[in-house]
């Protein structure tokens, strides 16, 4: 059997795809991946999602679009894709030693978290080292922790764990934040939050596990080890495009490169969320953009005469 349509990833660009495309009776197929729902399973209140003026948390808003998806007919596989050939139509999909073959497919696989890569990290990660404040923060009552960067998730996790720390110190590499103004302010008014700017961490020291970090001011070279028995990492995301390297596109950071509105450099292949998006990278923007390209599927498989 050929699917008309398969949907890779299952975060807000996948599920509204998959929305948009179920109820163009397309009967889409979603491999949803291990990591299913995507960034914000790992994020706790989303207040900037329209249509919830008291906020939702991630992981239910996930649970609500896979409910909508599969309303309409979506069929769902919970594995990771191993390869794609998309050297010709219908595509090969296989997912460990099954294989599925697809006439248009939606990738919409998103981004993953970023890590540090100083010496410690590997070894310590998940003895105090985590980039999942939602998930690890628990584990960190009444203790000390160190979240590293200056972005939005960083601000996010340095306030959910405020929760459970006793302090929490955000290191960033500079003297100003690139968060959005309302989460800086947030962070900076916060009493149990202190900031050390221009500073980076060069180690992660800790025999099993983490009890600090070593410190190095960008401005005086100066290092000093810090106690502390949690570090955070919020650095920032990189696209999961490993799959598709070498058959569609990609740009010089990794990013799937679009073509026309959702197109990729395949015919039949589209993109949609923040394996795409390095720019906006909202759960909104990816919804957007899942809806996209299943309409941009959708017309594609009609003038091919695949549609219905
Ligand atoms: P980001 O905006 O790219 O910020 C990454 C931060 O990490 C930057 O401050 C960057 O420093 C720093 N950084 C990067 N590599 C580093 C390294 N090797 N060592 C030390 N520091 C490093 O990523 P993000 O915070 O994950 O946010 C991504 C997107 O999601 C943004 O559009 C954000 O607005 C959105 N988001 C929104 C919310 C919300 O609204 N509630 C929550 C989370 C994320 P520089 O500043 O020096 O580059």
């Amino acid at each position: 059997m050929t699917e008309k349509l398969t949907i890779i990833g299952s975060g807000p660009a996948g599920l509204t795809a998959a929305v948009y495309a179920s109820r163009a009776d397309l009967s889409p197929l979603m491999i949803e991946g291990i990591a299913a729902g995507g960034q914000l399973m790992l994020t706790t209140d989303v207040e900037n999602y329209p249509g919830f003026p008291d906020g939702v948390m991630g992981p239910e808003l996930m649970e609500l679009f896979k409910k909508q998806a599969v309303r309409f007919g979506t069929r769902i596989i919970t594995s990771d894709v191993s390869t794609v050939d998309l050297s010709r139509r219908p595509f090969t999909i296989s997912v460990g030693s099954d294989e599925y073959r697809s006439e248009s497919i939606i990738v919409a696989t998103g981004a993953s978290a970023r890590w540090l890569e100083v010496p410690g990290e590997d070894k310590l990660r998940g003895y105090g080292v985590s980039a999942c404040a939602t998930c690890d923060g628990f584990f960190f009552k009444e203790r000390p922790i160190v979240v590293v960067g200056g972005g939005d998730s960083a601000m996010e996790e340095a306030l959910f764990l405020t929760k459970f720390a006793s302090q929490v110190t955000v290191v960033h590499r500079r003297d100003e934040f690139r968060a959005s103004k309302i989460m800086a302010t947030r962070v900076l008014e916060h009493p149990k939050i202190d900031v050390r700017w221009n500073t980076v961490v060069d180690e992660i020291l800790g025999d099993t596990s983490v009890e600090a970090v070593r410190l190095r001011d960008l401005n005086t070279g100066e290092t000093e080890d810090f106690a502390t028995q949690g570090v955070f990492v919020a650095i920032g995301h990189d696209p999961n495009t490993a799959l598709f390297a070498g058959q569609l596109d990609l740009d010089e950071m990794g990013y799937l490169r679009v073509v026309g509105n959702t197109g990729t450099s395949v015919e039949g292949v589209f993109g949609a969320g923040d394996v795409v998006d390095h720019t906006y990278r909202q759960a909104v923007t990816a919804a957007g953009m899942g809806c996209q390209a299943a309409i941009d599927a959708e017309r594609w498989l009609d003038a091919q005469g695949m549609g219905h």
